[in-house]
């Protein structure tokens, strides 16, 4: 197996043009996949010299750019008020432990795409956007669309994940992150994302193989209750080794219900 560490990202998408090269972030879900024998690439191309895909800026119009090499300790640490780079790092924090959040990085957990993986369905619910490039471009591409299956992105051959935008939020909303998992540190079995004022938009995750989204719903608890129940009947929910279907169906309404109620309030405080 080839490893090449490329230090700038034309070199990297040259590296990638290699048949079966794959890109190495912070190697916490693809070595362990290594470890396993699940896949071998021919080549591995790490990111981690490659300066353009690291720090977290401002934008002008009030959103974050996330650099894809950004760690998940690194958003956690984020101090910011505006609803919906608070809600990614609400988000970071419940991320695995203390290591997996030294190491993984947000690009990594995007290009990943693991249906009960926490930062898609938080990017879902605050309408980022996904930057990609390769040696053709670059494009942004909304987080509802990227992701698109198990372990299946929007992302073609030799496409770099180089950051994530997340648009503030509207004046005044909060935003929580709502993870039911089997013990904490662990994946989720089903997780909420909230941004909320007059009305709530949610990313609902870990219960199906990609992030759904719901928006404009109602924030009484009747109606939170209500959209939760309306999503669990047509709904297809995963039925895997952390938990039925029909438990997922069960627990979302509740999980739904809190998580709008912790970002209200965020929002009044
Ligand atoms: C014990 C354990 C517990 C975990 N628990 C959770 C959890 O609770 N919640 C959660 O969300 N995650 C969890 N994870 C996963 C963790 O968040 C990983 O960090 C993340 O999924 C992958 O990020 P990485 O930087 O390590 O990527 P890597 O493992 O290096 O790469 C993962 C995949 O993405 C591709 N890739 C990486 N970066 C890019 C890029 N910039 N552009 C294009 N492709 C790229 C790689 O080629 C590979 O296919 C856990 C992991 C472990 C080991």
């Amino acid at each position: 197996m080839d490893y090449l560490a490329p230090a700038t990202l034309d070199d990297a998408y040259r590296a990638l043009e290699a048949e079966d090269a794959r890109c190495l972030a912070g190697g916490q879900s693809l070595v362990a996949m290594m470890n396993l024998g699940l896949v071998s690439p021919a080549r591995l191309v790490s990111l981690r010299r490659i300066e353009a895909l690291r720090g977290i800026d401002l934008q002008p119009d009030g959103s974050l750019r996330i650099g894809a090499m950004t760690t998940h300790a690194e958003v956690a640490a984020l101090t910011v008020s505006a609803a919906g780079p608070a809600l990614l790092a609400q988000t970071a924090r419940v991320v695995a432990y203390p290591a997996v959040r030294a190491w993984g990085t947000i690009g990594g957990s995007v290009a990943h795409a693991d249906p009960a993986a926490d930062y898609p369905v938080a990017l879902v619910a605050a309408d980022a956007l996904i930057e990609v490039s390769s040696a053709s471009g670059t494009r942004r591409i909304a987080a509802r669309d990227f992701f698109r299956g198990l372990f299946e992105t929007a992302l073609e051959k030799a496409e770099i994940v180089t950051a994530v935008l997340v648009p503030p939020g509207a004046q005044g909303a909060g935003a929580a992150y709502e993870k039911l998992s089997p013990v904490a540190g662990d994946f989720a079995i089903a997780s909420v994302a909230a941004i909320a004022g007059r009305t709530a938009r949610l990313g609902v995750g870990g219960y199906a193989t990609t992030p759904i989204r719901l928006e404009g719903i109602g924030v009484s608890d009747d109606a939170l209750l209500e959209a939760g129940r309306a999503l669990a009947a047509s709904s297809e929910p995963s039925d895997d080794h952390r938990a039925s279907a029909a438990y997922r169906r069960r627990v979302l309404p509740e999980l739904i219900r809190r998580a709008v109620r912790t970002a209200l309030i965020g929002a009044r405080a």
